[in-house]
């Protein structure tokens, strides 16, 4: 009985602790922020969600005083993806933009900045997904119809990425890895199209972070920082500043750091280049 009623006491304060942070996005650490998105999809995962914020008392709260969601998050329009359950969050928690394929183009770039930059989310997580029907287009070279063309080739440069890392992967291999590299695409599209996604992160403002979806599981394979991440913003237009990023990506952390770093023009998705780095 004891260890129900601490349990019990853990839960009330730990969903407390949940709603206070909800409600404090902007200024909060991204540290914190990040730790919310993480705990909230591990507790989905674990089939543990405790859905959060879903009350009139909180539609009422954000109306009245606004939304101030701690995370902004780019995702695939995928139906098995829905960004709020995975990350076990509710109304006004997190900032969402959903495309088909998690493309960044000019809307998306422009949403991203009303996230970011107006709302002050402390961090900007892209999010692919395995089996993205919208990458397997872009790989198969699919023929589509309609309006599918100008999306799908927005991934094809992800596509090449891919086959530069591993020219042999074809079928499943290479749709693995061209999802992945469809997210690093995302993100350098980011850094060399938006000026205050560059000037949020050269100040300490904003930590933007990648992520693969597993609709199997349920879990987030979290990517970490985009491995060329300051020189992208280095040689980006207005980039040739001494700012130091802030967070920089240590590419010794990072889990899936590429073998040796790269220069910003040869870690380009957006223009292919023959020496590319080594993101397996
Ligand atoms: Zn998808």
């Amino acid at each position: 009985m004891k260890h129900g009623f601490v349990g019990t006491l853990l839960l009330v304060l730990g969903l407390c602790a949940s709603a206070f942070a909800s409600s404090a996005g902007p200024g909060m650490p991204a540290d914190e922020a990040l730790k919310l998105l993480k705990d909230g999809n591990t507790r989905y995962a674990a089939g543990q969600s405790t859905h959060p914020n879903l009350s009139s008392e909180r539609r009422a709260e954000t109306v009245k005083g606004g939304q101030h969601p701690f995370a902004t998050v780019i995702g695939c329009s995928d139906s098995r993806e829905p960004l709020e359950l995975i990350f076990d969050q509710g109304v006004g928690d997190i900032f969402v933009i959903r495309v088909a394929g998690n493309v960044a183009g000019p809307d998306e770039l422009a949403s991203i900045e009303y996230g970011v930059g107006h709302l002050n989310t402390p961090v900007m997580l892209v999010l692919g997904h395995t089996s993205c029907g919208a990458v397997t287009a872009a790989v198969q070279n699919a023929k589509v119809h309609g309006n599918l063309p100008f999306l799908i080739n927005q991934i094809k440069p992800a596509v090449a990425k891919a086959k530069s890392w591993t020219p042999t992967a074809s079928g499943d291999d290479l749709v693995a890895k061209a999802i992945k590299a469809n997210v690093w695409l995302t993100m350098e599209n980011m850094f060399r199209k938006s000026a205050e996604v560059r000037e949020l992160v050269l100040k300490g403002k904003l930590l933007v972070i990648g992520g693969i979806y597993d609709l199997h599981s349920g879990q987030v394979d979290w990517l970490g920082a985009h491995p060329d991440q300051g020189a992208l913003i280095a040689a980006a237009p207005g980039g040739q500043h001494k700012m130091k990023p802030k967070h920089a990506p240590a590419a010794a952390a990072a889990p899936h750091a590429p073998e040796k770093a790269a220069a910003a023009d040869q870690g380009s998705m957006v223009d292919p280049a023959p020496a590319a780095p080594a993101h397996k």
